[in-house]
C-alpha cells in the first residue's frame, strides 16, 4: 500500500501539531472523499470518515477533538480503554477497528460505539453475552479478508455467508456491514480489486437475506487507499495517517503480515 514513508521520503503524512493543523489535515481528506466520490457519481454524504488516531499520545488526540472529530477508531482495546479514561472529559465515540480477542469482550460490550472486525463466531458469542449483561446493543461490521494473505485477519470470502446465516443467534449485534484491508501493494488494480470483492460479496449477501446484512455499510479504504475504495462504494473510509501524521509505529504490529513481501 502506498502508505509507508520510507526513510529517505519527505514526511508524507505531516504531523499535526495544533487544532488549526487537524481542521486542515480532515478538511483536505473530506475534499478528495468528494472528489472520488463524485468521479463515480456517488454522494460524498454516503461516506463517514473515521479517523484513527492509534499510536497518538492522549494530547495530541485531544487537539483532534477540539477540530471537531467526535468518533475516532483505535485497532487495539487496551489503548482504546486507556485513552478513553485519559478523555473521558470529551465527547467521544470510541470504534474499535482491530482483531478481538475473546478475553477483551467485556471491555468492547461496556464502551465501544462499534466493532469493525468480527470475525470468529466465539467472539460474537462472547460479546453478546456481555452486551446482554450490560444492557446494550452493538454495532458490527463483519471483518473479510479480500486479499488471500493467509495470514491477515478476517473470514475467507467463502465463510461468510454461513457467518453472517449464524450472527442472529446473537441479537445485541447489530450488523452494518463489511469490512476489509486491502492487498498491501503499490499496485492499484490489485487494491482495487480487493475493494470490489468486498462490494460485491455485500451485494451477494443482499441478494440471498438482505435481513442479515443490516445496511450493508462497506467499511473500507486507509490513508493510502481510501479514494480507490471510496471509487469502489465504500460508506465508511479509516484514515489515521493522512489526519495524524506518519506514524513511526511500523504496520506489522497491528496486523502481523504487514512487513512481508508483496509491496
Ligand atoms: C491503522 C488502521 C487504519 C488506518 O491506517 P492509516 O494508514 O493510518 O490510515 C485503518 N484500519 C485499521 C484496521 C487500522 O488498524
Amino acid at each position: 500500500m502506498p502508505n509507508r514513508p520510507t526513510p529517505t521520503d519527505e514526511p508524507r503524512y505531516p504531523t499535526s501539531r495544533d487544532v488549526g493543523d487537524f481542521v486542515r489535515a480532515v478538511s483536505h481528506v473530506r475534499s478528495r472523499i468528494a472528489a472520488a466520490a463524485e468521479r463515480v457519481g456517488r454522494s460524498p454524504d454516503e461516506v463517514r470518515l473515521l479517523p484513527v488516531s492509534k499510536t497518538v499520545p492522549e494530547d495530541r488526540v485531544r487537539l483532534a477533538v477540539r477540530a471537531g472529530c467526535h468518533e475516532l477508531g483505535e485497532n487495539k482495546v487496551q489503548e482504546a480503554a486507556r485513552k478513553r479514561q485519559a478523555l473521558a472529559d470529551l465527547d467521544v465515540r470510541w470504534s474499535v477497528i482491530g482483531h478481538l480477542q475473546t478475553n477483551k469482550a467485556r471491555e468492547v460490550a461496556a464502551w465501544a460505539s462499534e466493532l469493525q472486525a468480527l470475525d470468529r463466531l466465539r467472539v460474537a458469542e462472547a460479546l453478546d453475552r456481555r452486551l446482554a449483561a450490560a444492557g446494550r446493543t452493538l454495532d458490527v461490521y463483519v471483518q473479510v479478508n479480500t486479499s488471500a494473505e493467509d495470514s491477515k485477519f478476517g473470514m475467507p470470502p467463502d465463510e461468510l455467508p454461513a457467518f453472517l446465516a449464524a450472527l442472529p443467534a446473537y441479537p445485541h449485534l447489530r450488523v452494518r456491514g463489511l469490512m476489509t484491508l486491502a492487498v498491501l501493494s503499490d499496485d492499484h488494480a490489485r487494491v482495487r480489486e480487493c475493494f470490489a470483492l468486498l462490494r460485491t460479496l455485500r451485494d451477494r449477501a443482499r441478494d440471498a437475506d438482505p435481513d442479515l446484512i443490516g445496511p450493508g455499510e462497506l467499511s473500507m479504504g486507509m490513508s493510502g487507499d481510501y479514494e480507490i475504495a471510496v471509487e469502489e462504494g465504500a460508506t465508511c473510509v479509516r484514515v489515521g495517517q493522512a489526519i495524524f501524521g506518519a506514524r513511526a509505529v511500523p504496520d506489522s504490529v497491528f496486523w502481523p503480515e504487514a512487513d512481508r513481501a508483496d509491496r
